[in-house]
C-alpha cells in the first residue's frame, strides 16, 4: 500500500517539492503532507485510509461539501456533451447572468481559469481605463501570483515596493504601491503624494490570505472616498470572500454599513468555479468596454469559460442561492468558532476567533489582528502544534497560521462538536 510518506518522496522525485501549489508542502507546519484519494461530504480520506474533516474544502471553492448531488450530475453532463469547443457556450451566458444578479456592482463578466489571471486582467484594465500605470495594495492580501503583485513595501511610508519572488525585476513592482491594512494614515498619505498617478487600489475586503482580518467600516469608507476623489479605480478582490461570505459577497456587507457603497472592479474565483477552475472578473459595461474585443486592453483564454466548469460553477450557484443557505452555514461556522473558543477558556489558551459566512480565522492571540504584522506576531509554534494535534485527531486545518479556514454546508453539528472536542484535547497537547 502506498502510504503519505511514500508518496510525498514519490512526489518530490518528479514535482519540486512534491507539490503543485506550495502551501500544501506543509512546510510551515512541518510534517508529511496528506495524499487525498477521496472527499465526500464533509471529509477526505488520505492515502492510508484515514479519515478527516475538512476545514480547507480546496482553500475555499467546496461551500457545499464534496460531491454534491446537483453539481456532480451537471458536471456529468456537460462532460458528455463536450470537454472544451474554444467557441461560444449559453451556459457562459447563464454564469454571467447569475454573477450579475447577485452582485449588482458588476454589469459585464469576463470568464477565466484562475483566480490569479483575473486579479491580472482587472489590474491591466484598470490600468487600460484609467491610462495610469500605479497600483496600490496592501501587506498581507493575496491577489494571486502576478509579477506586479508579488511585491512587500519599501522603506519608509507610501514608498514603492521590492519584489518578494525570484524571478520577478525590480522595474516590475516599482509601479506598485505596498500599504498597511486598515492602516487610515498610511492611506492619507499614499493618495496625498500618489492619488493622480494610481489606476486603482486593490483590497481584500475581508482578508483571508493572512488568516482572518476583516477592514475596518471607517477605513473602507474612506478608501472608497478616496479613490472616488482621485479617481483610482477600487478593485475587491473576492475570490476568496465571493460567495462565501455571503450571497453578495463582502461588498454585499460593506454595502450595508456604508449607504450606496460598491467597488469599481470585482474579482472572483474559487466558489464560482465549485471546485473546476473557474475565475471572473467584472465590472459596469463602460469600464468592460476597454476590454477585447470591444477596446485596446487585451485579455484572452484558450479554457475560459470551459463548459464543465461553467457547469459546475453554474450548479453550485443554484444551491447556494436557496432561501436560508447563509443563514444556515453561518449559524454553523459561528457555532465552530464560539466552539473552539471557549474549549481555548476552558484550558486557559489565550485564542480570539472570527467568522463571516463560511469563512473563519483563529489566532493565539489576545485580540484580533487589524494588520499583518499584528498577524505575524502571533505564536507559530503553538499554532503548529495546534496543528498536528488536531491533525492527529481527524480534522483537517489550513497548514499554516496565515490561512482561512472553510465550512461547507455539508458540516453538520456532529461534525463541529467532534472538532471542539478535539480542540479541547488538541489546545493542551
Ligand atoms: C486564491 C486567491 C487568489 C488566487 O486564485 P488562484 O485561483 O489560486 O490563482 C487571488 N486572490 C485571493 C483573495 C485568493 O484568495
Amino acid at each position: 500500500m502506498s502510504t503519505n510518506a511514500s508518496l510525498f518522496e514519490r512526489a518530490q522525485r518528479v514535482i519540486p517539492g512534491g507539490v503543485n501549489s506550495p502551501v500544501r508542502a506543509f512546510r510551515a507546519v512541518g510534517g508529511t503532507p496528506r495524499f487525498i484519494t477521496r472527499a465526500e461530504g464533509a471529509y477526505m480520506w488520505d492515502a492510508e485510509g484515514t479519515r478527516y474533516i475538512d476545514y480547507i474544502g480546496s482553500w475555499g471553492p467546496m461551500i457545499l461539501g464534496h460531491g454534491h448531488p446537483a453539481v456532480l450530475e451537471a458536471v456529468r453532463q456537460a462532460a458528455g456533451e463536450g470537454l472544451s469547443f474554444g467557441a461560444p457556450t449559453e451556459r457562459e451566458i447563464e454564469l454571467a447572468e447569475a454573477i450579475i444578479a447577485l452582485v449588482p456592482s458588476v454589469e459585464q463578466v469576463r470568464l477565466v481559469s484562475s483566480g490569479t489571471e483575473a486579479g491580472m486582467s482587472a489590474i491591466r484594465l484598470a490600468r487600460g481605463a484609467t491610462g495610469r500605470s500605479r497600483i496600490a495594495k496592501f501587506e498581507g492580501c493575496y491577489h494571486g501570483h502576478a509579477d506586479a503583485l508579488l511585491v512587500k513595501a519599501g522603506s519608509g511610508l507610501a514608498t514603492f515596493g521590492h519584489p518578494t519572488s525570484a524571478g520577478v525585476p525590480p522595474e516590475v513592482v516599482q509601479h506598485t504601491l505596498v500599504l498597511e491594512y486598515n492602516s487610515l494614515e498610511q492611506l492619507e498619505a499614499a493618495f496625498r503624494q500618489h492619488g493622480s498617478e494610481l489606476a486603482c487600489v486593490m483590497i481584500e475586503p475581508i482578508a483571508g490570505n493572512m488568516n482572518f482580518v476583516r477592514a475596518s467600516v471607517p477605513f473602507m469608507q474612506r478608501l472608497r472616498e478616496l479613490c472616488t476623489q482621485h479617481g483610482a479605480l477600487l478593485v475587491f478582490d473576492e475570490v476568496m470572500t465571493g460567495f462565501r461570505v455571503a450571497l453578495g459577497g463582502a461588498q454585499s456587507l460593506y454595502a450595508r454599513a456604508i449607504p450606496g457603497f460598491r467597488p469599481d472592479i470585482s474579482v472572483f474565483g474559487k466558489v464560482i468555479g465549485g471546485g473546476m477552475p473557474l475565475a471572473a472578473f467584472g465590472t459596469t459595461r463602460d469600464i468592460m468596454k476597454q476590454l477585447a474585443p470591444l477596446g485596446p486592453v487585451y485579455q484572452a483564454g484558450t479554457l475560459s469559460g470551459n463548459p464543465v466548469a461553467t457547469a459546475c460553477g453554474l450548479a453550485t450557484l443554484r444551491e447556494i442561492a436557496r432561501p436560508g443557505f447563509f443563514d444556515n452555514l453561518s449559524a454553523r461556522t459561528r457555532r465552530l468558532v464560539d466552539g473552539l473558543a471557549g474549549a481555548a477558556r476552558e484550558t486557559g489558551v489565550t485564542f480570539v476567533g472570527d467568522c463571516e459566512g463560511g469563512m473563519f480565522g483563529f489566532f493565539f492571540l489576545p485580540q484580533l489582528p487589524q494588520h499583518y504584522t499584528a498577524v505575524m506576531a502571533s505564536d507559530k509554534e503553538r499554532f503548529n502544534r495546534f496543528f498536528h494535534a488536531m491533525l492527529d485527531r481527524g480534522v483537517y486545518l489550513a497548514p499554516a497560521l496565515y490561512e482561512a479556514g472553510f465550512v461547507s454546508a455539508a458540516h453538520t453539528d456532529v461534525d463541529v462538536s467532534a472538532t471542539v472536542q478535539a480542540a479541547r484535547e488538541a489546545f493542551t497537547a
